[in-house]
């Protein structure tokens, strides 16, 4: 990937590619903003800037050190993420031994942070520890679309670089450039929410839009008696796509909101005027959130859904 295929690029991004250039660079950085927005892409495309053996334009793509980047196999990146949902207090001190051995290629040695707020506290302490006592040739970048999870003594040493998502119709420029099929590419724009990464990653799951038609179709069923119970069992199993369904009925609520605020929706077609006649989209809104307040307390899907009481309307007028 080149700088020139990231749209919406935050201007700060642009000079740090060019301080990278010159092979100047601060010793930490913080790539924040919502999931695929480019943050992963961004961080190994600074990482093959700096590590490009090119004297001329870098990065040059085509030398030793541009190759193992763009395979993401180079030995002086260090890439770190969650696992089981957490990265360990082990992991950075692995991860800051490694930064402490002389590189492989006498270049920088970076180590990329991915989903940095699931750090406990020991781990982010440790990572701190590394901050504060920088080592010549070691960057750390550092990956988020939750910073306030991080401690502030963390936030306030890292250089801040923020993505944001792209508007829908700038997002599926994008896409269609990538080769997506144009009325393709602005649903999926629609449904990412002008998430670049997110878009492609809908694209790639073949079963995402059924799941969405069959989201929706419970909203559907909602209307006249036992409603609730029915829309309850059409989505009471979605085999580990719990979150998926929270996302596209959020989607859903804040397209109605869309249309009760006198907005046009994202959604094609009279479906969504038709619900936005049947219930608010701030109700549905507030029973989402509360839904993955429920999950995340560990409540089973099947408690959150009844949690989530999906009596909009349907019960009260069927
Ligand atoms: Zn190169």
């Amino acid at each position: 990937m080149r700088l020139s295929e990231f749209a919406g690029l935050d201007a700060k991004m642009e000079q740090l590619m060019r301080s990278a250039q010159a092979g100047r660079i601060v010793h930490a950085l913080l790539f924040s903003g919502p999931h695929g927005t480019g943050k992963r892409s961004m961080a190994w495309l600074l990482a093959q800037t700096l590590l490009c053996a090119s004297p001329g334009e870098r990065p040059c793509g085509a030398c030793p050190a541009c190759k193992k980047c763009l395979n993401e196999a180079h030995p002086d990146v260090h890439s770190v993420a969650p696992e089981k949902n957490a990265i360990k207090v082990e992991q950075i001190r692995r991860l800051t031994d490694d930064l402490s051995l002389a590189s492989y290629e006498g270049g920088k040695k970076i180590a990329i942070i991915e989903r940095a707020d699931s750090m406990n506290e020991s781990a982010q302490n440790a990572l701190l520890k590394s901050l504060e006592n920088p080592t010549g040739d070691a960057l750390f970048i550092l990956l988020t679309d939750a910073p306030g999870a991080l401690l502030p003594t963390i936030v306030s040493r890292c250089l801040q670089v923020r993505f944001r998502c792209l508007e829908a119709e700038d997002c599926a420029r994008v896409l269609i450039a990538r080769g997506v099929e144009p009325g393709r590419a602005r649903l999926l724009a629609a449904l990412a929410q002008g998430s670049v990464g997110r878009a492609l990653e809908i694209d790639g799951d073949a079963d995402y839009l059924p799941l969405r038609e069959r989201v929706l179709g419970a909203l559907e069923a909602l209307n006249g008696p036992g409603g609730v119970a029915r829309a309850t069992a059409k989505i009471g199993d979605v085999k580990g796509r719990e979150a998926d369904v929270l996302e596209i009925l959020e989607l859903w609520a804040r397209d109605l909101m869309r249309v009760q605020n006198g907005a046009e929706p994202l959604d094609v077609g009279n479906r969504v005027r038709l619900a936005a006649s049947r219930y608010r989209g701030s109700d549905l809104l507030r029973r989402v959130m509360f839904a993955r307040q429920q999950l995340k307390a560990n409540l089973s899907w099947v408690n959150a859904l009844e949690f989530m009481d999906f009596a909009l309307a349907g019960e009260n007028r069927g």
